[in-house]
């Protein structure tokens, strides 16, 4: 499926939006309790002490961009289902609040919306239930399971068949959003609360905006300390003019009503 939208005089074509940490705020804590899940994951799947297993996850995050991707790299026999159901299935998601203003604040936005997550598509569910949005807001999802879909194949051939995990910061994992999005990567702001995943949608091309910051990165395009900042920092993608930031305009209905393209279409 290829998205579509006659972009007018915005900047944009297309926004990616990472999910956690970004459409709601870090200070819940989830980050913190999944990484706490993760050490526990580790220190059971690798036989060794918590206190190693918390630095474990930091060099497989480094090395390998997750602590599944090393994992698996590292020859662990662990499938994926199995470690999201640990590490993400038992979140306290109720420290995620229902936010109607991201609702309309997404539904305002006239461009496609593609949700970018590393996340497996449970969480994604989830969390989205919490925070009160549709998953049908947005025109695509591009998850865990999409983008490792060799990972979930029933009759697995050992020697033909690639373990690699697909996840963001990858080269890979960012340039199959911007595929599926169908547009050009300069036309597309991505938004993501991760300085290495600004760092490599900028390599690929996209416009980045920084989620969580106040101030830019030498990677980032903008910085919005919370989503809902997004009209006041990123104005043009209303196609509103930095008058509006300043007297901190929100966008009229009605305007971007007439501004929103055809719905997507299949290619
Ligand atoms: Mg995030």
């Amino acid at each position: 499926m290829a998205l579509q939208f006659q972009g007018l005089k915005s900047p944009f074509d297309c926004i990616l939006f990472d999910l956690d940490d970004t459409l709601y705020p870090a200070e819940t804590g989830i980050s913190h309790a999944t990484k706490k899940n993760i050490d526990e994951f580790l220190a059971i799947k690798c036989d060794i002490s918590a206190e190693r297993a918390s630095s474990l996850r930091v060099e497989l995050f480094r090395k390998y961009g997750s602590s599944l991707a090393g994992l698996i790299a590292l020859g662990y026999d662990v499938h994926p289902d199995e470690y999201h159901s640990y590490v993400h299935g038992r979140l306290p998601y109720d420290r995620i609040a229902s936010d109607p203003r991201l609702e309309q604040l997404l539904d305002s936005i006239p461009q496609p919306k593609i949700l970018f997550t590393n996340s497996d598509r449970q969480h994604v569910t989830r969390a989205l239930a919490r925070l009160g949005i549709q998953e049908a807001c947005f025109d695509q999802t591009i998850c865990f399971e999409t983008m490792n879909p060799h990972l979930f194949e029933e009759t697995k051939d050992a020697i033909s068949t690639s373990s690699e995990v697909v996840l963001k910061p990858s080269a890979k994992a960012v340039e199959l959003a911007v595929c599926i999005a169908g547009f050009d990567p300069q036309r597309m702001l991505f938004l993501d609360d991760s300085e290495r995943n600004m760092a490599m949608g900028k390599a690929v091309g996209l416009k980045t905006a920084l989620v969580g910051k106040r101030l830019k990165t030498k990677d980032t395009d903008y910085a919005l300390e919370n989503i809902h900042n997004l009209t006041k920092e990123v104005p043009e993608i209303w196609n509103l003019n930095r008058k509006a930031k300043e007297e901190e305009i929100e966008p009229k209905r009605s305007d971007l009503d007439a501004m929103r393209s055809p719905t997507p279409v299949e290619a």
